[in-house]
């Protein structure tokens, strides 16, 4: 099933992001997360791959296939610019269809001079053209709520957003953001622009400060004061943490439900007792 069937039911929907084990033959060893992630009934769970170096070829597409195949639960594999290029999106997606997996997040990666990086699409609309024009994959792209970090301001981020959804992005996943005012804005804006596919708010359960403070300075969100606050408060009490984390997580999401958004996309980090706790608590809300 494409992704974008999932919207426009009369509920949110939900999703998950898992990463995939980095070593090649360890894919049993994330089995046991993607089962315990089933039992939450999340529409769709998507799989993310590396920014470069292997030719997009890891264990992205065998993790999406399992997840539809082991599971039942419909899956998206992540593709980026930087590790694919034309030969390898052709390869990826026979490889998908091989397997049943129907949907691609096309990305474009960020850049790392360490890594072998591939250039042949500049920016993910010219990944999401390609796949459209040479399969049949729903396809879903990122969106940014505190404009991307490398826009020089949130009116040309949007018109970009704009071209890359009229080059056939049928959903939008946005980056994780903590303060919900930034993602109405900019679902404001995105509307205005005439940007009509469903957006899912990204969703990322803090449990650790020093990861987190990593995070935001690699994707440019913001900390609002209140998030901050709790952070020192309990940055030495892993346990209490991982409860205040999980709370600031619920209240978010609850209010963005409130505000009637499109889905709900919980960055797992592959932890499913946290995905457990939070969806326990919004089940009835969605
Ligand atoms: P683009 O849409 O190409 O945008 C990047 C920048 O270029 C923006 O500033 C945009 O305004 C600008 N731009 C876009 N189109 C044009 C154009 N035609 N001309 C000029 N400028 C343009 N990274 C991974 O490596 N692997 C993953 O699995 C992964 N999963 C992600 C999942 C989600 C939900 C999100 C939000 C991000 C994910 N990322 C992942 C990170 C992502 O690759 C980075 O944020 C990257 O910097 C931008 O990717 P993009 O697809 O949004 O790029």
């Amino acid at each position: 099933m494409k992704i974008k069937e999932f919207y426009g039911r009369g509920r949110a929907v939900l999703s998950f992001e898992i990463f995939p084990p980095k070593k090649e033959g360890t894919l049993d060893s994330v089995f046991p997360t993607i089962e315990r992630l089933q039992v939450l009934k999340p529409d769709f769970i998507g799989v993310t791959c590396g920014a470069g170096g292997t030719g997009g070829r890891n264990l992205t597409v065998p993790l999406a296939a399992a997840i539809r195949e082991k599971c039942g639960v419909e899956s998206m594999a992540h593709v980026t610019c930087m590790s694919s290029g034309p030969d390898d999106v052709d390869r990826i997606m026979d490889d998908l269809r091989a397997s049943g997996v129907q949907n691609i997040m096309a990305l474009r990666g960020d850049r790392n001079p360490d890594l072998e990086q591939k250039h042949d699409f500049r920016h993910a609309d010219e990944l999401v053209a390609y796949i459209r024009e040479h399969g049949d994959f729903g396809v879903c792209a990122a969106c940014y709520p505190e404009t991307h970090f490398e826009a020089p301001d949130s009116a040309t981020d949007l018109r970009n957003l704009k071209h890359k959804v009229d080059c056939g992005a049928e959903v939008l996943i946005s980056q994780l953001f903590f303060d919900n005012d930034h993602f109405l804005e900019f679902r404001e804006n995105a509307r205005r622009e005439e940007i009509n596919v469903p957006i899912s708010a990204g969703i990322m359960p803090v449990t650790n400060k020093k990861q987190i403070e990593r995070m935001v300075t690699m994707c440019g969100a913001s900390l609002p004061p209140k998030l901050v606050k709790m952070l020192q408060k309990y940055e030495g009490d892993p346990v209490a943490l991982t409860d205040a984390g999980i709370a600031y997580a619920v209240a978010q999401i609850a209010d963005l439900l409130t505000e009637g958004v499109d889905g709900i996309h919980i960055y797992t980090l592959n932890k499913p007792d946290i995905a457990g706790k939070i969806t326990a608590s919004i089940r009835s809300l969605l």
